[in-house]
């Protein structure tokens, strides 16, 4: 080994690892991988086991395989539209199978150059010629290696282009030899033990040169749980310090009463006396459900305790979340406290202001609303009525955390929807008030528990799981284009009974404008086809607030039998004689956004049902569809979702900054995640601050996930 290379131990340069040469060094530095902790840090994608492997006679169509064997050709095939099918033929003497690849020229670059035989690894398919494989991952065999690579479980690294295999895996012999035993392990031998975790510099080598499956696996288990333990010994840290703050003891117990509080606040009526269960039950038109009184009892019960409230309520669209947070904001109110209310869209938070003011405003509580579309003078009013303290309860969109947004004595922080929220802006609604308000939030995005856990971990958690009563549960119907006037049919004869019915356009691209237009193209096709003689409305992102409401409050008023328009209704619209539901292109949308749209039919006494047209346009489209039919259980989508989309791509995950591990999969690991978040509550409880644990590694690792956190952007 070099010379310079001891000095240094892990940050040696991997160009002075044993076997590891300037050229090779060159495309490890492609990869990123810098120094020997780098290389030891890059772990393979899959194991695979060349002790025997398969004839290619003996491959079989639908499993995957890794085959070896000579190149009997290399073909590139220009296709229409500037694309080149690049097909070669791989022969072991027992048979042949072709490896294809769909524009990727500088594969062919590559397989030219090989002399001898190549390795190569995919799933094998029926082709029209014979058996396949697509986008193979392959290499040369080095006749030099052959000794040393062949005959044994070889680890397959991920690599970008033209980074070969081999460099890797001698960088990473020769780290793993040399430098594994130096990494220290950030975690103390007192948590180590407790929770039967390998030592750190046995893991990486086991990752690497593994000495059995059993070892890799349990290596891979503790590098998991680790990752998980960092981001919940930070979140654990956040929630013990909220729960060390003084916030403000609601006396919901003990109101104070009438005559000393301004009459302002309870209204002339005496009927608001009596505890604040009874002024609940008169408030609320219906009698709440067993789930929704739980919860509210848990956030009460929070409320009352001095320490601030930081809550997610979770509940399935449709479960009834506002009626919970009406109590919640009724509570503080009645303390003399203000509430504010935070909506993600203008819509929804007027929607919460007209359904809020019928509860409240008969009871003598003010009700503000702020948004950005609002003329000056109204948006001045609203502020006047929040600083004055003449609002009790302010709703709004983020204009509520804008400067000059100010509160008399802000009590109470409701945000529903939080997923389209950030952190940050939670943090920024709270600092609205002098004191530690108490934050709840609420959110229908259906959101597996492992990713709960993650994202909400500072959170203290209720789940509304029962609907209210009467509910019938919504028919979904996948049907096929060419059904279509069958469809239409049915929409009209369900309007002739006198329901009401929204057609969602087809989700085009992302600009507003294009939606738009696709949304007024579906609208002119029906008001000029089939529904001639029905009344129609539509709504968009490109029109004006007041076209919006306009045409809203006339649906709303059943003076529209059918309401065409774009995702826009996706939140929170809520018109319950709106029975049907009709989606077009129902493939362009995603598992959970299909399901928020479900949620706006189904909340009347009548049948609902919804429609989605579309053809199965690839397997993953055609599975989204088929949940969808199947079932209408907002967490067991919210499962599916996760298993096709993957944790990066859940709605709101990427700006939170929780989602990126090096390993864990949030998927697979839901055992892993729930023991590293025992284990980070117990550790919190009897260290709040990390200082018994006597490893400055552990302390650096949790608090770059913390800033981590801090620092998620928001969209
Ligand atoms: P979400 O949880 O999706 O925000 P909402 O709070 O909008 O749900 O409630 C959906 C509908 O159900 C509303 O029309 C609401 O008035 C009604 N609702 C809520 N709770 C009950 C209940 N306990 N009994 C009957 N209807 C209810
Ligand atoms: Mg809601």
């Amino acid at each position: 080994m070099a010379e310079g290379a001891r000095k240094d131990g892990l940050s040696t340069d991997v160009q002075y690892l044993k076997g590891v040469g300037p050229r090779a060094a060159m495309h490890l530095r492609k990869l990123g991988l810098e120094t020997a902790e780098d290389v030891l840090w890059h772990f393979p994608r899959r194991m695979e086991d060349r002790s025997n492997l398969p004839p290619i006679m003996m491959c079989r169509p639908g499993y995957p395989a890794t085959v070896r064997g000579r190149l009997t050709g290399v073909n590139t095939r220009p296709l229409r539209g500037g694309k080149v099918l690049l097909r070669a033929t791989v022969d072991d003497g027992t048979g042949v199978i072709d490896l294809i690849w769909f524009n990727q020229p500088w594969v062919a670059r590559d397989l030219n150059k090989v002399t001898g035989e190549i390795i190569a690894y995919g799933m094998v398919k029926e082709g029209r010629r014979g058996l396949e494989m697509s986008s193979a991952e392959w290499e040369a065999i080095d006749e030099d290696d052959e000794a040393e690579d062949f005959a044994r479980i070889v680890p397959v690294y991920p690599l970008k282009e033209g980074v070969p295999q081999w460099a890797v895996r001698k960088a990473a012999h020769s780290a793993v030899e040399y430098f594994a035993s130096q990494v220290k392990d950030p975690l103390p031998d007192s948590i180590r033990k407790k929770w039967k975790l390998p030592q750190l510099s046995w893991c990486l080598r086991q990752m690497h040169l593994p000495d059995s499956e059993d070892d890799r696996a349990r290596a891979r288990e503790r590098l998991v749980f680790e990752e998980f333990l960092y981001l919940q010994l930070a979140l654990q840290m956040l929630r013990s310090e909220t729960k060390h703050e003084i916030g403000i003891a609601f006396p919901l117990d003990d109101l104070p009463d009438a005559g000393s509080t301004p009459s302002s606040l309870f209204g002339d009526d005496a009927e608001q006396a009596g505890s604040l269960e009874d002024q609940v039950h008169k408030m609320l038109p219906f009698d709440l459900t067993g789930a929704q009184k739980r919860v509210i009892d848990e956030i009460w019960s929070d409320m009352k305790m001095p320490a601030p409230m930081n809550r997610l309520v979770q509940g399935d669209v449709g479960s009834g979340k506002t009626a919970v947070a009406a109590c919640a904001i009724l509570g503080a109110v009645r303390c003399g406290y203000q509430a504010a209310l935070m909506a993600p869209t203008e819509i929804l938070a007027e929607q919460h202001a007209m359904g809020l003011r019928q509860l409240f405003e008969p009871l003598g509580i003010e009700v503000s609303l702020l948004v950005g579309k609002q003329t000056a003078a109204q948006k001045r009013k609203a502020l006047q009525a929040a600083a004055s303290g003449e609002a009790r309860l302010c709703i709004g969109t983020h204009a509520l955390i804008q400067e000059g947004v100010e509160f008399q004595n802000l009590g109470l922080v409701v945000i529903d929807e939080q997923h389209r929220f950030g952190v940050m802006q939670r943090a920024a609604l709270r600092a609205k008030s002098d004191q530690h308000p108490d934050v709840l939030v609420m959110t229908a995005t259906p959101i597996p528990r492992t990713l709960t856990m993650t994202f909400y971990g500072d959170l203290d958690l209720s789940v509304i799981d029962e609907m209210p009563p009467g509910r019938k549960p919504i028919k979904t119907h996948w049907k096929r284009p060419n059904q279509r006037d069958q469809v239409y049919d049915t929409v009209r004869s369900l309007i002739k009974e006198g329901r009401q019915a929204y057609f969602v356009c087809p989700m085009i691209s992302e600009s507003e404008k294009m939606q738009a237009q696709a949304a007024e193209d579906l609208y002119y096709r029906l008001k000029e086809g089939v529904y001639k003689d029905l009344r129609l409305g539509l709504l968009h992102g490109q029109m004006k607030g007041v076209e919006k409401d306009e045409v809203m409050t006339q649906f709303r008023n059943h003076e529209l039998d059918i309401l065409v328009s774009t995702v826009v209704i996706e939140v929170g619209v809520d018109v319950s004689n709106a029975s049907v539901m009709v989606v077009e292109d129902a493939f362009r949308f995603g598992l959970s956004q299909l399901h928020q749209l479900r949620g706006r039919v189904g909340r009347g006494d009548d049948q609902s049902f919804c429609i989605l047209i579309s053809e199965a346009k690839t397997p993953d489209a055609d599975q989204r569809l088929s949940i969808m039919a199947r079932t209408s259980d907002g967490f067991e989508i919210a499962e599916e979702d996760l298993k096709l989309r993957g944790a990066g791509d859940i709605a709101g995950t990427r700006q939170s900054g929780r989602g990126d591990f090096r390993l864990a999969d949030l998927i697979k690991d839901g055992v892993l995640l729930e023991r590293a978040r025992q284990a980070a509550m117990e550790i919190i409880e009897a260290d709040p601050k990390l200082e018994k644990a006597g490893s400055d590694e552990l302390v650096a690792a949790v608090k770059s996930r913390r800033s981590d956190m801090a620092l998620a952007t928001v969209s």
